[in-house]
């Protein structure tokens, strides 16, 4: 079977599903697919995903391609504010961390964050299941990554700290995951993961033409409350949230498009600051967050 259809919701279980709305694959497959909700837990999720062995086709883009350096207005921003985040995401982990130790990104990508936690002194290990990311990793950092979490091995208790940045959404097995979490992460250990937020004002704005909906790769669309829910079931709790200011702009832009709007760049900015100014105030609504995470 190269789809996998839910009848019931991967979440709590119950079979209590509605049509949430349905959203463009816009840059591989230009098909559609539709997002359920859980009427019993407000879980969204993509119905009819490709499968763990057929979704690798709808990675074909060069979004995804790590060699892919983007072009224009949006590649600069891209690499702008990835440096800045690169630089918040490491400060996020010295505040939380009690020591600096071991720490292991899944979803680790070219390398960029675990060389950057390289050089503060941690013990680096990683994840990644593109190739041509790992062998350039490799390359750019010498660093030596693993392919997928379900091939990778580990001790128990392995990592003072685990991140995942933008990865969860995109990982079939979630419940394999989080057991692998909890298996991996010290007892006094430190989980940090970063995900879109369906509930942020700017997924209201722009609907189905949001752009972190991001069908069929983004399986899982979390909020504040379904996340929480799902790391309570794998004997977590969240001890923090913090928004990711920067990821808007990016998404913003990338919406604006999708909507073929004629001033979608001024339109974008003014939207961005207007959604930076209301998390502000209402965390819960901003575009991505990064939940801290320690274990009951
Ligand atoms: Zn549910």
């Amino acid at each position: 079977m190269n789809i996998v259809h839910y009848l019931h919701c991967p979440l709590c279980g119950s079979h209590r599903l509605s049509h949430y709305l349905t959203s463009t694959d816009h840059l591989v497959s230009h098909n559609n697919f539709e997002i359920l909700r859980c009427n019993d837990c407000n879980f969204l999720f993509t119905q009819d995903v490709p499968s763990p062995q057929a979704i690798g086709a709808y990675y074909e883009s060069l979004h995804y391609s790590p060699h892919h350096a983007m072009s224009g207005l949006i590649g600069s921003i891209y690499v702008m504010a990835r440096r800045v985040m690169l630089r918040r995401k490491a400060q996020m982990v010295h505040l939380y961390a009690t020591h600096t130790g071991t720490l292991l990104d899944i979803g680790a990508g070219c390398g960029h964050f675990l060389s950057q936690m390289q050089k503060r002194g941690w013990m680096v290990a990683g994840c990644e299941q593109s190739e041509t990311a790992r062998q350039m990793a490799q390359s750019l950092f010498g660093l030596s990554l693993a392919g997928d979490v379900w091939s990778a091995q580990y001790d128990t208790g392995a990592f003072d700290v685990i991140t995942l940045w933008h990865a969860m959404e995109h990982i079939h097995d979630l419940h394999g995951l989080w057991s692998r979490l909890r298996q991996w992460l010290a007892a006094d250990g430190t989980l940090v993961v970063a995900v879109p937020n369906c509930s942020s004002a700017d997924a209201r704005h722009y609907g189905c033409n949001w752009a972190a909906w991001d069908v069929p790769r983004h399986l899982w669309h979390f909020s504040p409350d379904a996340f929480s829910a799902l790391a309570a079931q794998h004997g977590f709790r969240v001890v923090a949230i913090h928004r990711l200011p920067l990821d808007v702009y990016y998404i913003s832009l990338m919406s604006e498009q999708y909507r073929n709007e004629k001033f979608g760049l001024l339109s974008a900015i003014w939207h961005s600051l207007l959604f930076n100014i209301r998390s502000t105030f209402h965390i819960q609504e901003t575009s991505s967050l990064i939940y801290i995470l320690r274990r009951w």
